[in-house]
């Protein structure tokens, strides 16, 4: 369903709709780089490739409830999503699961209750299935009051016992419309580097 990328390499975003994965698409493609004036720079429906570079950022759908989006299409959705990254795990260097950190909790807590696996503990334990080098970007802090218990509950409940502190190349706060991106893109510069990818650092 999702096209990959022409280049070799890349970073995915990927979350429920409405995390602020399009805000934070912008940051990361954005912030450095006029992205429209540059020579090699594709522009595709959320994907931005630098050919010199061969890499790639791209932003997946969001998947869960978005209004006007009947159930079987949002199922859709979700399994192009997993397809895709099972098909390129090879190639994404790192994957940034995005979650609203002030709703996440609420959310998954309310879907065990149910008896339901809900789509963010899913998608995660999915993600180091693959062996894909995962950061999760917890997004929207400006609307937590109680930072390190939120912090702390988003980690127990991926599978990171508290305190968060400890994961915090896994677990970035982070306030995407106040570009406050510090935490994250240090996540992702460490993966980068990990896999020696240093010549990527710039992105970030
Ligand atoms: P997407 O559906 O995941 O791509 O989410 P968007 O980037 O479109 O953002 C959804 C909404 O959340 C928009 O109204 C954004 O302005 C808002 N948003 C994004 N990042 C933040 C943030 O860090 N804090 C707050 N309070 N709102 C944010």
């Amino acid at each position: 369903m999702f096209e990959p990328p022409s280049v070799d390499d890349e970073v995915v975003l990927v979350g429920r709709s409405n995390v602020g994965k399009t805000t934070l698409m912008r940051e990361i493609v954005g912030r450095k780089y006029d992205v429209g004036k540059r020579p090699g720079v594709t522009l595709e429906p959320n994907r931005y490739e630098w050919n010199a570079e061969s890499f790639a950022v791209t932003d997946l759908p969001g998947f869960g409830f978005m209004s006007g989006v009947d159930e079987n299409r949002r199922e859709e959705i979700k399994d192009g999503i997993v397809r895709y990254l099972e098909e390129n795990a090879d190639s994404i260097l790192v994957a940034v699961h995005v979650i609203d950190a002030s709703a996440f909790i609420e959310i998954v807590d309310r879907w065990e209750s149910r008896g339901e696996v809900p789509h963010d503990v899913d998608l995660h334990g999915f993600l180091l299935d693959i062996d894909v080098p995962v950061v999760v970007a917890a997004n929207k802090m400006d609307k937590v009051e109680d930072r390190d218990d939120t912090l702390d509950g988003i980690a127990e409940r991926l599978g990171y016992p508290p305190p968060w502190r400890q994961w915090d190349e896994v677990i970035a706060p982070t306030c995407a419309k106040r570009g406050a991106t510090d935490a994250l893109f240090g996540a992702i510069r460490e993966k980068l580097s990990a896999q020696g990818r240093d010549d990527l650092l710039k992105f970030f």
